[in-house]
């Protein structure tokens, strides 16, 4: 299965040839930040799979486990698109926003619920984590 998508300006196009290693929604301080008060819903994604057109954008951060978090956005438009961790570059955080709408992903696992607003709703059925989970399986992992 492939899966296309674009910024919300058109100038950054992806395109995805695999499937999704897990998809989260990330209430952590920072993904609220860049989603505008909610969580960023994320699906992972190994790197190689993915191929991106267009002009991004950059920044990185120490985050608390001391791995560098890059994360890219348009350049032009500013649209969040992926993020990834120096302890995984085999694997990239691709924004579900970005995806065309009929994708079907959907996140199963909420992370980060510690620092997630009084006011949030966090579906039950998903599995939650207070903080950051393990890492996902690997990607030839058919478990
Ligand atoms: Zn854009
Ligand atoms: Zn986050």
């Amino acid at each position: 299965m492939a899966y296309s998508g674009e910024c919300s300006c058109g100038a950054v196009k992806v395109r995805i040839d695999a499937e999704p290693l897990t998809v989260r929604q990330c209430w952590c301080r920072r993904c609220q930040k860049i989603a505008a008060g909610g969580p960023t819903h994320n699906a992972i994604f190994p790197t190689e799979s993915i191929v991106a057109d267009g002009l991004l954008a950059s920044d990185s951060y120490i985050a608390d486990s001391g791995n560098t978090l890059t994360r890219w956005h348009c350049a032009a438009c500013g649209t969040p698109m992926f993020s990834a961790s120096s302890a995984r570059p085999q694997l990239r955080v691709v924004r579900l926003g970005v995806l065309d709408g009929s994708h079907g992903l959907k996140p199963t696992v909420a992370i980060w619920t510690s620092e997630a607003p009084d006011w949030a709703i966090i579906d039950p059925s998903m599995d939650q984590f207070p903080e950051q989970p393990p890492a996902p399986p690997p990607q030839n992992c058919r478990n």
